[in-house]
C-alpha cells in the first residue's frame, strides 16, 4: 500500500505556518480557482463527455456552473462568516464575554464518487478552502479523464503542500484513510461509507458522510400531474439517473397512475426524442459493471416506457416499470440508473409505513396541492432533504444545507454549511478581573441556597 504520510506531513507543516488562516489568502485561493475553472472549461466539458457522455448543457449546469456559483456565493460572505461571533451570556456569567471562533481543522481529505466527478470533488473543496484548511482530493478512478483535468487545474494553481489531488482506486483511498488527516469528507455509497467511518474512528477524525439510498417520489391524487411528470422525468433521467438524489422509485396514487404514466411517456419523448439511445446528448452508464447491474432490473415488473439498451455504448433508455412491489430485486438497493419502478397506493399511511420500514432516504419528493398531505409526510418520514412539487432542485440553492440522515449520511454542506462543516467552533469565554462571583466557591455563605436561585 502506498504511503501518503509525507504529503500529509508537508500539508500539516504548511498549515502550521497559519498562512491558510488569513482570510485574504482564502479569498485569493477561491478566486484563483474560479479563474482556473473558467480557463479549463473546454477541457472539463471534453473530459465529462468522454467519461460519461455528458452534454455540454448538463456538464455546465450541474458541474461547472454549479461550482462557479458556489464560489461567488462564498466569496461574497466569507469575511463575515470567518469573524468570531459574540454570543449572549446567562445571569450567572455577568462580566464575561463569550465568543465563538470558527477555526480550520488542518488537513482535510475529500473522497469523491464518479457521478458528478468534478462538482462532488470541488464543492467540498470550496468549504475546506473557505474555512482555512489544506486539502487532499481523491477523485473517482471511474472517470479518469475528468480526474486528470481536475488534477491539472489544481496542480497549476496551488502548491501540493496546500491542495493536492491524489489519483487512484480503492487502495489509494484506503491508504489515505489510514493516514493521520484532520477531517474526512466522503461522498459515495453506503457500504464504503461504513469503511470510511471505521477508518476515521481509528484516529478519532471527524467525518462528513454524503451517502446514498433509495429516494421516494410520491405523487398524490391531487397533484398537478402534467407538471409532476415533467419534473420527475427531469430529476430521474438527468445524468441517466446516476444522481444520488434522483427519484429512485415512484409511489403513485392509484387514481392518477394512468394519467401520470401517459404524461411521463410524452415528456420523456419531448426531452430525449423518439430514440433516446441515439440522442447524442443522453448520458451513458459509467461502466460495464453498472450497465450489467442495471440491465438485470429490466426484467422486473412490467415495462411501460423504454426498456431498450445498447451495451456497446453503455446506454439504457429512460425506462418506467409498473406492478412493482418491495419484494422485487429493483427495490432492494439504490438503482442509480435510468430505470424508474412505480408502486401504487390508496392510503397515505401505506406510503409512510413502506418508506419508514426501509433505510432513511437521502431525498424525498412529494407532489401534492394539499397542505395536510404535505404536513403528514413531513411529520412522519425522516429523510435528508427534498422538495414539495419538484425534484433535485433543493440541492442547487446555497441557502439549504445538503446532506443525509441515518444511513444516507450525516453532516451537510453547500453555502454557509460548507464553511461550517470544515470549521471547528472554538468557544471561548473571557472572564473579568474587576469582580468575582463568589457563589460558585465551596466556601460561599449560604452557597446552596443562592445557587438554587439561579440554577432552576
Ligand atoms: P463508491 O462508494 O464506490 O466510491 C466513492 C469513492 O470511494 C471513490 O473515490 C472510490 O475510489 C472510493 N472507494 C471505493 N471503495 C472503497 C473502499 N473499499 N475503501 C475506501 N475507498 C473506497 O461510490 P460511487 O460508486 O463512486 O458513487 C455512487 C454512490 O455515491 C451512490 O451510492 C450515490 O448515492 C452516492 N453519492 C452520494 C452523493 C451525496 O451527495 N450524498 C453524491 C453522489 C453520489
Amino acid at each position: 500500500m502506498e504511503n501518503y504520510q509525507s504529503l500529509i506531513d508537508e500539508q500539516k507543516e504548511f498549515f502550521n505556518t497559519n498562512t491558510t488562516k488569513d482570510v485574504a489568502f482564502r479569498l485569493e485561493a477561491l478566486d484563483k480557482l474560479k479563474t482556473g475553472i473558467k480557463q479549463h472549461e473546454d477541457a472539463l466539458l471534453a473530459a465529462l463527455k468522454e467519461d460519461l457522455n455528458k452534454s455540454a448543457f448538463d456538464a455546465y449546469s450541474t458541474e461547472i456552473g454549479f461550482t462557479l456559483q458556489e464560489i461567488s456565493f462564498i466569496e461574497r460572505r466569507l469575511r463575515a462568516w470567518a469573524k468570531p461571533k459574540k454570543v449572549k451570556k446567562p445571569i450567572t456569567h455577568i462580566g464575561t464575554k463569550s465568543l465563538i471562533y470558527p477555526e480550520p481543522y488542518g488537513v482535510s481529505l475529500i473522497i469523491a464518487p464518479w457521478n458528478y466527478p468534478f462538482q462532488l470533488a470541488v464543492a467540498p473543496l470550496l468549504g475546506a478552502i473557505a474555512a482555512g484548511n489544506c486539502a487532499i482530493i481523491k477523485p473517482s478512478e471511474f472517470t479518469p479523464k475528468t480526474s486528470q483535468v481536475l488534477q491539472n487545474i489544481i496542480a497549476e494553481l496551488f502548491p501540493e503542500k496546500y491542495i493536492a489531488v491524489v489519483q487512484g482506486g480503492v487502495e489509494t483511498s484506503q491508504a489515505l484513510l489510514s493516514s493521520n488527516v484532520d477531517y474526512i469528507f466522503f461522498t459515495g455509497s453506503v457500504p464504503v461509507g461504513k469503511i470510511v467511518m471505521k477508518a476515521a474512528a481509528e484516529n478519532l477524525v471527524p467525518v462528513t458522510l454524503e451517502l446514498g439510498g433509495k429516494s421516494p417520489c410520491i405523487v398524490h391524487e391531487d397533484a398537478n400531474i402534467k407538471l409532476a411528470a415533467k419534473r420527475i422525468a427531469w430529476g430521474k433521467f438527468t445524468n441517466a439517473g446516476q444522481t444520488c438524489i434522483a427519484p429512485d422509485y415512484l409511489y403513485v396514487h392509484k387514481n392518477v397512475k394512468e394519467q401520470l404514466l401517459t404524461e411521463l411517456r410524452a415528456v420523456i419523448k419531448d426531452f430525449f426524442g423518439n430514440n433516446p439511445l441515439e440522442n447524442e446528448n443522453y448520458t451513458h452508464i459509467v461502466n460495464e459493471q453498472h450497465f450489467n447491474r442495471l440491465s438485470a432490473y429490466l426484467t422486473n415488473g412490467e415495462t411501460i416506457i423504454g426498456g431498450n439498451s445498447n451495451k456497446e455504448e453503455l446506454s439504457i433508455e429512460p425506462t418506467v416499470l409498473t406492478t412493482i412491489t418491495w419484494d422485487d430485486p429493483i427495490m432492494k438497493d439504490e438503482i442509480f440508473g435510468p430505470i424508474l419502478p412505480a408502486m401504487e397506493y390508496g392510503e397515505l399511511s401505506e406510503v409512510i409505513t413502506g418508506i419508514s420500514q426501509h433505510p432513511n432516504p437521502l431525498a424525498l419528493y412529494l407532489f401534492t396541492e394539499n397542505d395536510q398531505v404535505e404536513e403528514k409526510i413531513l411529520e412522519n418520514v425522516s429523510f435528508g432533504g427534498g422538495c414539495i412539487n419538484d425534484t433535485l432542485y433543493h440541492l442547487s440553492t446555497p441557502y439549504l444545507p445538503f446532506g443525509g440522515v441515518g444511513t444516507s449520511g450525516h453532516g451537510a454542506y453547500h453555502g454557509k454549511s460548507s464553511f461550517d462543516t470544515f470549521s471547528h467552533q472554538k468557544s471561548v469565554m473571557k472572564q473579568t478581573n474587576l469582580f468575582d462571583m463568589s457563589l460558585r466557591y465551596p466556601n460561599a455563605k449560604n452557597g446552596l441556597k443562592k445557587i438554587k436561585k439561579y440554577l432552576k
